[in-house]
């Protein structure tokens, strides 16, 4: 990524280094989801990524969204889909279930809660993915799963508090989302999506569901991530340039 590649160019890098890791894990590209992240960025970088053949884009502040959604929706026919992968306050559950096609961040019981009720209001069901701290880090958001192999309070918890939110009309869980810490070595994140994918398994053979969807995998790490079972990626720096 050189400071003359357009983002089209990075595109054009990020999805052969998906294919990449797709050959290494003997998966498919088709069966891995790229999400440009374009928080921070400007429309014109939005339509620059719709016109290379993005169809997904990511965003975590809903007052940035609400600007940029309706603006590209005047530029362009071909609608992307819109994904919230940031942290959501309650009080916002409203907006980011009309605003979004996709939320990433689902972090706790009463947020989701607040997005089916909001969602059943506006008579739609939402797709979400829930938010899964692995590492332990107290900075990170998600319902903490640290340890969740052996621990079986942690595992106990977890297991009644997807109970509680499957139960929610107006949601549909797709899956799981986490974000690794940041390591030097994007080698370092491999436990941890390969404890996210393992955890998938087992609520889905718990709670007999289909959970199609692992969400995992940025800039420094998503090679990894897909080497583990991303189904979808988050990447920013890489496509728009730094922030
Ligand atoms: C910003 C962000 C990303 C993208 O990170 P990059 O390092 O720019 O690829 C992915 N996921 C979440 C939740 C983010 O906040």
């Amino acid at each position: 990524m050189s400071n003359l590649a357009t983002i089209a160019d990075n595109i054009q890098d990020v999805r052969e280094n998906i294919a990449r890791a797709c050959a290494v894990a003997g998966r498919t590209s088709d069966d891995v989801t790229l999400i440009a992240v374009s928080k921070t960025k400007p429309v014109s970088a939005i339509i620059e990524a719709l016109d290379a053949g993005i169809t997904h884009f990511g965003e975590n502040r809903v007052e940035e969204a609400a600007l940029k959604v309706p603006e590209v929706k005047q530029q362009r026919t071909n609608l992307p889909t819109w994904h919230m992968i940031g942290h959501i306050q309650s009080r916002k559950a409203k907006a980011v279930a009309t605003l979004f096609d996709v939320v990433h961040g689902v972090d706790t019981p009463k947020l989701a809660l607040k997005l089916a009720e909001q969602a059943q209001l506006v008579g739609r069901v939402l797709p979400i993915m829930l938010e899964i701290n692995i590492s332990g880090e107290d900075t990170k958001e998600g319902f903490l799963a640290h340890g969740w192999e052996t621990n079986n309070a942690v595992k106990a918890q977890l297991w009644q508090e997807f109970e509680a939110i499957m139960g929610l009309r107006g949601l549909s869980i797709q899956g799981l989302m986490t974000m690794a810490p940041f390591y030097d070595e994007a080698e370092a994140t491999r436990p941890i999506f390969r404890s996210l994918a393992l955890l998938r398994e087992a609520l889905s053979e718990h709670f007999k569901v289909v959970l199609p969807q692992l969400s995992m995998g940025m800039t420094n790490d998503y090679a990894v991530a897909i080497e583990e079972g991303a189904t979808m990626v988050r990447v920013g720096r890489a496509i728009f340039g730094e922030r």
